[in-house]
């Protein structure tokens, strides 16, 4: 398979670095291609604005998502948004490796969001979710917390891992933009304990002998959603 590895974090001998540098030396022995944009290292340009186009359409009255459907057809993207495109439209498989800040994803892989999941190239008005741009690749977040396991449970003091936290970037941006998003790999709380970091690289290198096993995450197809975009009776 080809693999793209999305990396956001600013040090390289963290925990995260760690987790990286294995699943490139794991994947690539086990005859995978891999690529890693290394988001710190690359300074990827966090924060969309005019100059993510080569032209605009419309300098009078600066509009992001309709400059992104122009620069689609244009091909008139900046080259650090159009190197990720390609990227991710020469990938199978995509791995998000980053720590869990605010909740959410470090503000660096945010605006590879904003900047590089464009209008007319991930999405439009009948092309998101199961037919989005990039149906057909599958996604895996992993990630690193602070707080433990038990805090991210349903009445934990931080919320279900899944439903509350991880779902506007499973959902919201991985399925919206027509990837699968399988099961997330979570190592918590890796600051604390020697042991625990030993155990969770052989957890991780395990999960990456078999990555076309791990089981996706069930979300509705769109059609199961009517014109006033609410869930049809029947699925509810
Ligand atoms: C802005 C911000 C917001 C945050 N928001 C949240 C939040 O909302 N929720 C939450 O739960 N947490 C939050 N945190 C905490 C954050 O998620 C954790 O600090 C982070 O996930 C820990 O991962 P790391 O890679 O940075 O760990 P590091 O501290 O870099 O690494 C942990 C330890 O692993 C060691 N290590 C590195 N490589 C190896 C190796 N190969 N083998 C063994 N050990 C190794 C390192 O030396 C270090 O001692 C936040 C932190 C920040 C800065």
């Amino acid at each position: 398979m080809n693999i793209l590895i999305i990396y956001a974090h600013p040090e390289p001998k963290s925990f995260n670095g760690a987790l990286k540098d294995l699943a490139v030396s794991e994947l690539t022995s086990l005859g995978h291609h891999v690529k890693v944009s290394d988001l710190y290292t690359m300074n990827f340009k966090a924060v969309a604005g005019r100059e993510d186009f080569i032209e605009l359409q419309n300098d009078k009255f600066f509009k992001y998502a309709v400059e992104q459907k122009n620069a689609v057809k244009t091909k008139g993207f900046s080259k650090d948004i159009e190197e990720e495109q390609e990227k991710l439209l020469w990938a199978d498989f995509v791995i998000f490796q980053f720590p869990l800040w605010w909740y959410s994803v470090p503000a660096i892989l945010k605006g590879w969001f904003d900047r590089v999941f464009a209008s007319g190239f991930i999405y439009s008005g009948d092309m998101r979710y199961d037919t989005g741009g990039l149906k057909g690749r599958k996604a895996m977040l992993s990630i690193t917390t602070g707080s433990p396991k038990h805090a991210y449970t349903p009445f934990g003091m931080d919320g279900d891992i899944h439903e509350k936290i991880l779902y506007h970037i499973n959902h919201g941006m991985l399925y919206f933009s027509g990837m699968e998003p399988v099961e997330p790999f979570i190592a918590w709380t890796p600051s604390h304990d020697e042991e625990d970091r030993q155990m969770y690289l052989e957890r991780y290198k395990e999960r990456l002998n078999r990555l076309t096993e791990i089981p996706s995450i069930r979300y509705h197809s769109s059609t199961n959603y009517g014109p006033d975009h609410q869930l049809k009776d029947k699925y509810r």
